[in-house]
């Protein structure tokens, strides 16, 4: 198994740096090649520009990074950043993004990453995306440290419900180490311990439940059949935080697989 960690923090002497370290280590030990994109110390780019293509762009005046990304893949004309990333991840079978939530998402770098490196044609196209995707068969997870606590992200707390903030960035469960620089040592030491010992069994795990894409009609603005919509009508809970129908989000759908 490959496993690619993206991590985002500036300081090695952070919490998000132990994490990273103990997830480099805990993997290499199952005999995993682990590589580590350090976006800070890369300086990795975090802005789509035209920069990011080698020569001429197609249309300068009305510059459309999608289709112009897209064919700068197909001509291998994309910045060397860019390529580098994408040989990372055309070679994993797991990616873990690392960071601490910055505005209830990733940090701005890693933000970039997502924006550059999965452009259309290397992750997706118009035939080949959600559950029929080009990278179906990969896995990813997020990994995280909050400046919140867990009450603040509950479905009657502050900053509302986290399903609904993480949908629908996820393949894996997430990891949330909640509010570690308002913690104890100990609390601290005893997240990183869970963290090792959910390591043991990440590659093995299920991935959370997502309606698959022939759920939708394309035809209709990809909106449910009615079929599934029928089959559905008499459960209590929405299918998914996202397509929720109305009803009860299904608790913790993007927090355990199975839900
Ligand atoms: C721009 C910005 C936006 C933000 N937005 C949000 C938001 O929307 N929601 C939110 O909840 N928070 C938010 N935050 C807060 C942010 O998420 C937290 O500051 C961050 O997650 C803390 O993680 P850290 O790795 O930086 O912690 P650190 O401060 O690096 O570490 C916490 C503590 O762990 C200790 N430590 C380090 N290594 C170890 C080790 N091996 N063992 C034990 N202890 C160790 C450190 O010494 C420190 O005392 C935001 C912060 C910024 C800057």
């Amino acid at each position: 198994m490959k496993v690619l960690i993206v991590y985002a923090h500036q300081s090695s002497g952070s919490f998000n740096a132990a994490v990273k370290d103990a997830a480099v280590e805990a993997l290499t030990a199952q005999d995993c090649t682990v590589e580590v994109s350090d976006l800070y110390t890369m300086k990795f780019k975090a802005t789509a520009t035209a920069e990011d293509i080698l020569g001429e762009v197609k249309n300068a005046e009305n510059f459309c990074y999608l289709e112009e990304t897209n064919l700068a893949w197909e001509e291998g004309r994309l910045s060397p950043d860019i390529t580098e990333e994408q040989r990372k991840v055309t070679e994993a079978d797991l990616i873990i993004f690392q960071f601490p939530m910055y505005w209830f998402t990733v940090p701005a770098i890693m933000k970039g990453w997502l924006d550059r490196v999965l452009t259309k044609g290397f992750a997706h196209t118009q035939e080949r995306r959600y559950s029929q995707g080009i990278f179906k068969d990969k896995r990813a997870m997020l990994s995280f440290t909050t400046g919140s606590c867990e009450s603040m992200f509950s479905a009657d707390g502050i900053n509302g419900d986290m399903n609904v903030t993480l949908w629908p960035l996820q393949v894996l469960a997430p990891h949330i180490f909640w509010a570690p620089a308002y913690v104890a040592d100990e609390a601290r030491s005893t997240m990183l311990e869970a963290w090792r010992t959910r390591l043991q069994g990440l590659l093995g795990e299920e991935p959370l439940s997502f309606t698959p894409l022939d759920c939708f009609d394309g035809e209709k603005g990809f909106q449910l059949k009615p079929e599934v919509y029928e089959k559905h009508a008499t459960q209590e809970f929405g299918l998914t935080v996202g397509t929720h129908l109305g009803k009860p989000l299904p608790p913790n759908n993007q927090m355990k697989a199975g839900v």
